[in-house]
């Protein structure tokens, strides 16, 4: 049996490319000094892939910002406006990524949107009636010939058509079918060039066959391919998905001259089905996805094994990733504070490259192997997780008036209005304020131990008392405390609950050289003290104004983080709930009124398939958030936060999470979400982001103004609030100032003109 990998961290065992990549932005290196450190991680790589026994090595899965970008370049959909700065290739790419200014014009990046089910971003391709699709570049090319001159023999891949297509916007009258032709031909001769520098097989990347399909595009696919695989000649082609199962596609897929198919055992939960259902055709290789390619626990060799004995039953097997390694630290190595005890239940993606020649080995059934599946299954029956039966027990013991908030919503406003004396449209923050370099510093401080904790604590109340007198100064109606003390919105929390273990360099790429550290959840969860009790109360001392409490929700919690495999999702995220539920109740008693209780992330872990919505994650992450604030006062008035405000589709579960106010960003999808609040009657109260926040620009008052007069058309004023439409940490504190002071007068403008 061989064994395979999807792709491998591109970024580096030590984000290598990242400051690479930065540096070139910061023109502290050259082209060829950036191209020299791209091929020498690419070698390095394939090098490691061979040691660790990898049989089918992927070569084209190394990007210097993100692969979808680097097809989209390769086939020449680049629109004409980054084609006429004339920049180098390089710098064309660059341009295409991140936006470009300077002395050969002024664009914007192309959008990046959420891949898949992943945190990880691409670019979207922009394509118009002007787009000419054809086979430009030579990336694949190089990078095989580069890999053939070390002597490694390997398998390119590439984005596919059907997806590339899909995924891209179009800004003129033509749709992806106009474009099929044109891609035929171009990875029809990328097909005839890999044949002709002796390449065996190809690897095509289609994870769209993952998502809901229509019949239509079930169609269009069938016919796609059926075009382009009559051009393959000689090569070798494997129609690789991952993210969840191709119940849509699977009897096309098969019945296509392909001769492998890669299936996600991990995530496709119809995998197996489809297959028990439909066969697999004799002459057909299956890559099947067994390690998880997303998690970084170790693999549970039993029961791969025996997955793995069903699987054989329809054919010839390889042993695959679930999906790309891309989504997984590099490696396990340089994590050393970590305990042995701890990490031996980890695997990365170097890791996962030995658990996939670990299982080759075992099948291969030689008797000095089987030590190997001894040592799995003698870890798999150690107490892994530090448990607290207490814990599991409040779960268990949860009932349905746990997640049941009393009284009514609409009962709770007028009590809450008689209390909070608020006056119409508040106007209020998201929480945090500019965290400036010496805010940074004060914290980096305290860590390595330069200050100690009541140097540290008196700076935090320094810029806390600073904050609130400024809100008072503006005349902001609900304060915030401006979260100086926190790092990041997952890592603070987690930091002061049992259950949570964090890396030293477990790095995954998010979106270009931007990664992110994900905290690991190792156990049962609980708070192991209050964890914004003091500051929140602190900020409260200082005026008679309602200082809001900031809280992040369970569900973000959870999805931020590397979640546990031997308990459900669900469960995970009400001990979270249960220990965040402790924080808001000890806020209420130590006289918060006003409590937010952020959720940036609730849509991150949204199943790809619509049908799967409710049944597998809104039917327990809604109840969660419900549960964390179903205990409180009616005279407590709950907050929510998100970030964005795609949720047309989930708005009557964003409603039932029955917090008493939500925002959410607004202001750049002009809000469109306005008429998905009246159409369903939203009861919650609004405050719709009126400017934003991610770039430097001040709004006037008149265009903020105006904003809120757009909001008023919509929605009925006693359900409106104003505030910017995402935190102020990432901003500058000047134009922070100068927009909160704008937002303040326009408030009291419209207020006046009622
Ligand atoms: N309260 C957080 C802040 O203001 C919310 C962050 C977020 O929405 N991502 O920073
Ligand atoms: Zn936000």
């Amino acid at each position: 049996m061989k064994t395979s990998i999807i792709g491998f961290p591109r970024v580096g065992e030590l984000r290598e490319l990242k400051f690479a990549t930065e540096k070139y932005f910061r023109k502290e290196i050259t082209a060829e000094e950036l191209e020299a450190v791209g091929k020498e991680l690419r070698n390095k790589h394939w090098q490691l892939l061979v040691n660790q026994g990898i049989d089918f090595i992927p070569s084209g899965d190394f990007s210097f910002f993100d692969t979808t970008l680097d097809t989209a370049v390769l086939l020449n959909i680049v629109p004409k406006k980054y084609q006429e700065l004339q920049l180098s290739p390089l710098d064309t790419y660059f341009a295409l990524a991140r936006g470009y200014q300077g002395e050969a014009g002024d664009v914007t990046a192309l959008a990046m949107k959420k891949w898949f089910n992943t945190n990880y971003h691409y670019m979207v391709p922009e394509i118009d009636d002007e787009t000419e699709l054809k086979l430009v570049g030579d990336s694949i090319f190089t990078a095989f010939n580069e890999a053939k001159e070390a002597g490694i023999k390997t398998r390119p891949t590439i984005l596919g058509p059907f997806t590339l297509l899909k995924l891209a916007t179009y800004h003129g009258q033509k749709k992806a079918e106009d474009f099929y032709e044109a891609a035929i031909t171009a990875y029809g001769q990328l097909i005839q060039q890999l044949t002709q520098l002796g390449c065996e097989w190809l690897q095509i990347d289609e994870p769209a066959l993952v998502l809901d399909l229509t019949p239509d595009e079930v169609q269009q696919f069938k016919k796609l391919y059926q075009k382009l695989l009559a051009k393959k000649g000689t090569l070798k082609i494997l129609a690789q998905t991952y993210y969840g199962d191709v119940r849509d596609t699977y009897q096309e897929l098969v019945e296509l001259p392909f001769e492998g198919i890669g299936l996600d055992f991990v995530e496709g939960r119809k995998s197996l089905d489809l297959l028990e259902n439909y066969g697999l055709p004799e002459d057909k290789l299956l890559f099947a996805g067994i390690v998880n390619g997303k998690n970084i626990w170790k693999n549970n060799y039993q029961e791969t094994l025996a997955l793995l004995e069903k699987i054989q039953s329809f054919g010839e097997v390889v042993l695959n990733t679930s999906c790309s390694l891309l989504h997984v630290p590099f490696t396990l190595v340089n994590e050393l504070v970590l305990k042995k005890e701890v990490t031996n239940h980890f695997a990365f993606a170097v890791e996962k490259l030995a658990e996939l020649n670990d299982l080759k080995k075992i099948i291969g059934n030689k008797v000095e192997n089987q030590s190997l599946l001894t040592a799995n299954i003698s870890l798999f029956n150690q107490e892994r997780f530090s448990k607290n039966g207490q814990v599991a027990q409040q779960v268990d013991a949860l009932t349905e008036k746990d997640f049941i908030r009393l009284p009514v919503l609409a009962e709770r406003a007028s009590i809450q209005k008689n209390k909070l004396r608020l006056p119409v449209l508040p106007t209020t923050t998201i929480g945090s304020f500019p965290q400036t370099i010496e805010v940074k510093q004060n914290r980096a401080k305290f860590k390595k131990g330069e200050i100690d904790e009541d140097e540290y604590t008196a700076f935090n109340q320094a810029k806390i008392a600073e904050c609130v007198a400024f809100q008072e100064e503006i005349g902001l109606d609900v304060l915030v405390h401006g979260e100086f003390e926190r790092n990041d919105m997952v890592e603070y929390f987690g930091e002061s609950l049992d259950g949570y273990l964090f890396t030293e360099k477990a790095w995954v790429q998010s979106y270009g050289t931007r990664c992110v550290k994900p905290p690991i959840i190792w156990g049962d969860i609980s708070r192991s003290r209050p964890i914004t009790v003091a500051y929140s109360q602190y900020a409260q001392t200082l005026t008679n104004k309602p200082m809001k409490g900031m809280l992040t929700g369970p569900v973000t919690i959870l999805n931020w983080s590397f979640p546990r495999e031997d308990i459900s999702l669900r469960e995970s995220t009400l001990q979270l709930a249960l220990a965040i539920q402790e924080e808001v109740l000890d806020l209420e008693a130590n006289g918060i009124e006003i409590i937010q209780i952020d959720e940036a992330a609730l849509r991150e872990k949204l199943p790809l398939r619509q049908t799967d919505w409710h049944s597998e994650y809104l039917d327990w992450a809604i109840p969660a958030f419900r549960l964390v604030h179903s205990k409180v006062q009616p005279t407590t008035q709950i907050h929510t936060h998100m970030c964005y405000s795609e949720f047309a589709d989930i708005i009557q579960d964003i409603d039932n999470m029955d917090a008493d106010v939500i925002s959410f960003e607004a202001s750049r999808s002009s809000l469109d979400i306005l008429d998905a609040l009246k159409a369903i009657d939203f009861q919650t109260q609004v405050g719709p982001g009126v400017y934003d926040i991610h770039s430097p620009r001040v709004p006037s008052v008149e265009e903020i103004e105006m904003t809120i007069h757009n909001i008023l058309n919509k929605l009925p004023i006693e359900k409106v609030w104003v505030n910017p439409d995402c935190g102020l940490k990432t901003r500058g504190v000047a134009e922070t100032e100068a927009s909160l002071k704008n937002l303040v007068l326009a408030a009291k403008k419209v207020r006046g003109g009622i």
